[in-house]
């Protein structure tokens, strides 16, 4: 059995949402023993959106569930990984009906962002409006991406609002470059973090073949 561990390291130095500094998380050492504190402590300031994450309805819908509603047994699961490496800019609706993609299945996007660990791309690969509608249509469960957001240059955000608005899952900042394509079981597991529209994730695959 193999586990890969899909999710990235948070550090104050990390990849963050157009590497703006004001994204970035913030640590803090609140005790410490150079100060004679007998121990270690420390505060973390932290953006929902830093890092792997998962978004709840209330990220682009007004009256929408917050990530305390999102149930761990829609995150504990099965998954298919597909491999888009090949897409240059953005996921479309014909990019995606060449896969295998079926009521309720949740679907993950390897692209070649997962490659770029260290600044961000401002042109990183992004689920288009038509990719996002053909989910729509499979009635997919939930969807994850390898960059820190599903969609850019949305001044609309149709693809969040689309998927969200029927309550489809979207994990984003997946690390998939040693996943191969196929199918895992997934354990993704967001903070319980009461009231807010997203939170940071653990998440890893699982290969049980
Ligand atoms: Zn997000």
């Amino acid at each position: 059995m193999k586990i890969y561990d899909v999710s990235m390291e948070i550090h104050p130095l990390m990849q963050v949402w157009k590497d703006r500094d004001e994204r970035r998380p913030e640590f803090q050492v609140t005790r410490d023993y150079e100060n004679g504190q007998g121990g270690r402590e420390t505060r973390v300031s932290l953006d929902m959106h830093t890092g792997t994450h998962v978004d709840a309805p209330l990220h682009f819908i007004e009256d929408g569930l917050t990530i305390d509603h999102t149930s761990i047994e829609r995150l504990v699961r099965n998954v298919k990984v597909l491999d888009l490496t090949s897409v240059k800019d953005r996921i479309t609706r014909e990019d995606l009906q060449h896969y295998d993609i079926e009521s309720q299945d949740f679907v993950l996007f390897k692209t070649r962002n997962s490659y770029c660990d260290t600044t961000f791309d401002l042109n990183f690969v992004f689920l288009e409006r038509t990719g996002a509608e053909y989910l729509v249509e499979q009635q997919i469960a939930g969807v994850g991406t390898d960059a820190l957001g599903i969609e850019r240059s949305q001044p609309q955000h149709e693809t969040h609002i689309s998927l969200l608005k029927r309550d489809i899952i979207i994990i984003e900042g997946l690390r998939l470059k040693d996943v191969p394509a196929g199918e895992y079981f997934m354990l993704a597991a967001p903070l319980r973090i009461v009231s807010v529209e997203a939170a940071p994730a653990r998440v890893v695959l699982i290969d049980l073949t």
